[in-house]
């Protein structure tokens, strides 16, 4: 009997493993095509210095570099510092230009550069026929952040320089049908924005590290490759950036393009060595570090 027993207990087991192969291999459908690719360290590492030092541009970073990007980092330990705060935002109200394939609720404050990357993700979602978004909320400035904080309470609402609208990286989306957990947007958003450099920045998976409570409608503007790694990696934005700290450098291919994401902790008098003939960006972390991004 117990023989019996234990082997109907291997076969569920195998079963379920099966089970859950399947459907994990069902979802994996939409995660990125993306391969981090490991970093071979010392050895290459040097000659690769080697070899970057006499065939490299070279890049001095200062200090407030640290708090200017699309990587900083805002939550309740980390707040907005007014250097880092987006220059380029516009009233949408009067850029009707940059409301495209979407609609505003009230009186919506966007960084144009922002607006123009939503829009062509909202634009890429109508082809699929997912076309019923709008702006609930874009950027706010402290004074309208306080006024909020002071209406909502802490349960819902961010003080003034503690949220990420006040950054001007991030904004609320929702849908003219129902709650965005189950909206067709909702679901295509947390499927595909971060083909589009945008990520989910509050899953419901993560409150713990996040600190706020699940918010499909929330997202944050990061760039690629980054978005397209948190999402394979299932990693949110506090995450993302110690993975980095931790790897020093990573290399991932998205979509068959080629990049090399480094992290650089800031020193006095810094320098960066960029392969010549590749494009790069720069992101502060607004903690003590950049991290640098370079491609093709
Ligand atoms: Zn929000």
């Amino acid at each position: 009997m117990k023989k019996w027993g234990f082997l109907l207990f291997l076969l569920l087991s195998l079963f379920l493993t099966f089970i859950y192969k399947e459907s994990s291999f069902e979802s994996k459908a939409d995660i990125p095509n993306v391969e981090v690719l490991k970093y071979e360290q010392h050895e290459n590492d040097k000659a690769e210095d080697r070899r970057a030092s006499e065939n490299s541009q070279q890049t001095d970073i200062s200090e407030e570099q640290i708090y200017q990007g699309n990587l900083l980092l805002v939550n309740k330990k980390y707040p907005v510092r007014p250097e880092s705060i987006k220059l380029d935002v516009v009233d949408l109200f009067t850029h009707s230009e940059l409301v495209k394939g979407y609609g505003l609720l009230d009186r919506t404050y966007l960084s144009e550069d922002l607006a123009r990357k939503f829009s062509d993700m909202i634009t890429a979602a109508g082809k699929e026929g997912v076309s019923n978004f709008f702006i609930t909320s874009g950027f706010r400035d402290f004074d309208e952040q306080s006024k909020l904080y002071q209406e909502m309470g802490s349960a819902y609402a961010l003080p003034a320089g503690y949220s990420e609208h006040n950054l001007g990286l991030s904004l609320d989306v929702g849908t003219t049908q129902m709650t965005m957990a189950k909206a067709p947007e909702g679901k295509w958003i947390e499927q595909y924005a971060w083909k589009y450099g945008f990520i989910l920045r509050y899953p419901e998976d993560k409150t713990d590290i996040t600190g706020i409570q699940y918010e499909p409608w929330h997202i944050r503007y990061v760039g690629l490759p980054h978005s397209a790694i948190m999402k394979e990696k299932g990693l949110v934005l506090e995450e993302y950036l110690d993975y980095l700290k931790e790897k020093k450098k990573v290399s991932a291919k998205v979509e068959s393009k080629k990049y090399t994401v480094s992290y650089y902790p800031f020193s006095e008098n810094m320098t960066i060595h960029i392969p010549e003939n590749h494009e790069y960006e720069i992101s502060g972390d607004n903690i003590d570090g950049v991290i640098v991004t370079v491609y093709k």
